[in-house]
């Protein structure tokens, strides 16, 4: 745990009381202040106390008197689509907003750390879609090549957490857009932004409010390197505004897809094959064909932002090669769960919009496909486009009816649940194929989350082919 400096002897009031919130709250009295906590959940209260918390109703009438900040959990709105009433009333009185990233940063430095020979350096992800894959590739590279390095974040695991870091650490952060437009200190070593697509819009009054959300990351601290996707104008627009010029080297860009070589420094994927590109020649290129961990465009582009993030950090070429290669991919994400005779089973049930599932849909060949759930806003007709490798549809779920009629001409068949879906799918798939679990859809008609859903899947899997 890393104490949360700053605050000693002063009231700090945490709102949300989920994994980063007790870990903030344990973090603030490790820091000498004094943690006042709530959550409007009775089942978060209730863990609360029974690690030996109190509680205080921040919504009374002047709970937060003589407060000197409020954290607010990511989960709870702070502007859009209307403020929390508790974090209504701080901004009303003035009380300073933050939350534990912005906690975090202010905490990180210790007095100590000019003992170190390199004082530890932290990496943060953001962007629409591969944070969560991008983040742990690039903590999979460092630990591979014997670096100390710690993950945290919208990973699983709260920033406050980690451990004290060591000499030379990295500390690796996924950062969502809620986080990044909420922290008031936000100074990462390395910033990387993967790409952007419309989504959580709602919270942030639309993709403006989005994307200024998102380039926090890059304006408020000023990296010393950010790695950037630049398949969308966004980040096109992102580097632009951080760079001197196109050769300027502490921007790198990344593209899966575009031929990036007229730039000071390039990391991109075509056809398979990534390219370093870096002052006018070309310094690096690995086949990513058959790396099994990072199948499709979309993870090339992720390998591309986790390479250029450890090219930064002075890791070779080769070494970031071989720790590529050893990557097992997360789960629910593009992942191999099984195969036999020759069919392959892929679980990617955290495709749950278009944009995600549109990009498992361009990773394969030949698709046998199991979608559906409760289908998004906007139906998929976006998807019609991408599914030029799928052989059949197998739909499950409340939104079967509406998928299969915007499928229209492309083979489909109304399974209702996953294990009619698996069935169906497995018998009629031949060898090549892929049984693909991308469901467009989030998964809370059938299913607590899109990791039981997921679960579900690979368990059936096993249970088929016998494993
Ligand atoms: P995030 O943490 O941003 O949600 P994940 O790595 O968990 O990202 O992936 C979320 C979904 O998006 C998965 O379905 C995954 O297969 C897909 N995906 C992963 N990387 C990318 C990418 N670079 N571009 C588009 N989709 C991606």
């Amino acid at each position: 745990m890393i104490p949360v400096k700053g605050y000693t002897g002063q009231k700090v009031a945490v709102l949300g009381l989920g994994r980063s919130g007790l870990a903030t709250a344990r973090a603030l009295v490790a820091g000498g202040a004094e943690p006042l906590l709530w959550d409007d959940a009775p089942e978060a209260r209730a863990r609360a106390e029974a690690e030996g918390f109190p509680l205080t109703d921040l919504g009374q009438h002047g709970a937060l008197d003589g407060v000197a900040s409020l954290v607010v959990s990511p989960g709870i709105p702070h502007l859009y689509p209307a403020p929390n009433r508790i974090v209504a009333r701080a901004l009303a009185a003035g009380v300073p907003v933050d939350n534990d990233i912005g906690l975090f940063f202010q905490s990180l430095g210790a007095e100590d750390w000019d003992r170190f020979d390199q004082p530890p350096k932290v990496v943060c992800v953001t962007g629409s879609n591969g944070k969560s894959t991008t983040t742990a590739l690039i903590h999979h590279i460092l630990r591979s090549c014997g670096r100390p390095t710690q993950m945290a974040g919208n990973i699983g695991r709260g920033v406050f957490d980690i451990d004290p870091p060591e000499d030379g650490e990295v500390i690796v952060l996924e950062l969502s857009s809620y986080q990044t437009e909420l922290a008031r200190s936000l100074t990462p070593d390395i910033a990387v932004f993967t790409n952007l697509t419309p989504d959580h819009l709602d919270r942030h009054a639309g993709m403006g409010g989005y994307f200024a959300a998102k380039r926090r990351q890059f304006a408020e601290g000023g990296p010393d390197r950010a790695v950037i996707g630049v398949d969308e104008i966004e980040g096109q627009f992102l580097a632009n505004q951080l760079g001197q010029g196109p050769a300027d080297d502490r921007v790198i860009r990344i593209s899966s897809g575009q031929k990036l070589d007229g730039f000071g420094w390039a990391v991109f994927a075509r056809r398979g094959f990534l390219t370093e590109w870096r002052k006018g020649r070309q310094q690096a290129s690995i086949d990513l064909r058959e790396v099994s961990g990072l199948p499709g465009a979309h993870n090339h582009q992720n390998a591309c932002a986790a390479y250029a993030v450890a090219r930064s950090l002075g890791l070779a070429p080769r070494q970031v090669e071989a720790a590529l290669r050893s990557f097992a991919g997360l789960p629910h994400r593009s992942q191999l769960v099984g195969e036999r005779a020759g069919v392959r089973f892929v679980n990617d049930s955290k495709a749950t919009n278009v944009d995600s599932a549109a990009k498992a849909l361009q990773a394969f060949p030949a698709i046998r496909w199991i979608a559906g759930g409760l289908g998004k806003d906007g139906g998929i007709g976006g998807l019609l486009p991408h599914v030029g490798s799928v052989k059949k549809a197998y739909l499950i779920g409340h939104s079967a009816r509406d998928f299969a009629r915007e499928l229209g001409e492309v083979p489909h068949e109304i399974c209702e649940t996953m294990e009619r879906a698996l069935a169906r799918a497995a018998a009629e798939a031949e060898p090549g194929e892929v049984v693909l679990l991308a469901p467009a859809a989030a998964s809370f008609d059938q299913y607590a989350n899109f990791e039981q859903r997921g679960e579900d899947f690979a368990a059936r899997v096993k249970a088929l082919i016998g494993s």
